[in-house]
């Protein structure tokens, strides 16, 4: 990663870090890795682990609530919201401009449910459309593309597949390690959350 940086503050990209938090050894590297990125004049964006491919790890032991982690960091750190988007689920938090002045972001899936302000499509390299990361399924374009079919087939295809886009995961953590519920996540399941809406 340290490699990859260099060169790419030398082509002028700006750079955010993204981080999967867990427990553990992140947990007392995470202090050093905010003064890291904001030493270097970079975003942080923590991330809650979601049970999400073949991991060789028990996530059940790994899963980390940011929601409680940042109630510790709060602790340590003078945090105080931002009203900041990026286009995507992050909730964003100042680090005060005594300590880093650096920006840091939060993505909760699990402990602070954002399914309900979702709009997020992602397209494979091979065509495919996914509508959710927290379902397998996904809908094939590349036939549509290749086919020389109008733009209007193309766009219909797509309306449809987000017309059926889920209201949200079904993964939840509990004591007894992780379970999927048949329903989908109503925001008001997460009243731990105190981020910025
Ligand atoms: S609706 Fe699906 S893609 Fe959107 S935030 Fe929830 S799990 Fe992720």
């Amino acid at each position: 990663m340290l490699a990859g940086i260099e060169p790419a503050f030398s082509a002028g990209l700006k750079i955010k870090i993204n981080a999967v938090a867990m427990h553990g050894g992140f947990e007392t590297e995470v202090d050093d890795l905010i003064r890291f990125a904001h030493g270097q004049g970079m975003d942080l964006t923590l991330i809650e682990e979601m049970p999400l491919g073949d991991v060789s790890h028990d996530r059940r032991e790994s899963h980390l609530s940011l929601t409680d982690l940042r109630h510790r960091l709060s602790g340590r750190w003078t945090l105080t919201p931002l009203p900041d988007r990026t286009g995507g689920p992050a909730r964003y938090m100042r680090v005060a401009e005594t300590e880093t002045g650096g920006r840091l972001g939060f993505i909760t899936p699990l402990s602070c449910d954002f399914c309900a302000g979702c709009t997020r499509l992602r397209v494979s390299a091979t065509g495919e459309l996914f509508t959710c990361m927290g379902e397998e399924g996904s809908v094939g374009l590349r036939d549509v593309l290749r086919s020389g079919e109008s733009d209007q087939v193309l766009e219909a295809r797509i309306l449809d597949a987000v017309s059926r886009k889920p209201e949200g995961h079904a993964f939840r953590i509990s004591s007894s390690g992780w379970r999927e519920s048949p329903a989908p996540c109503p925001i008001s399941e997460a009243e731990t959350c105190t981020l910025p809406s």
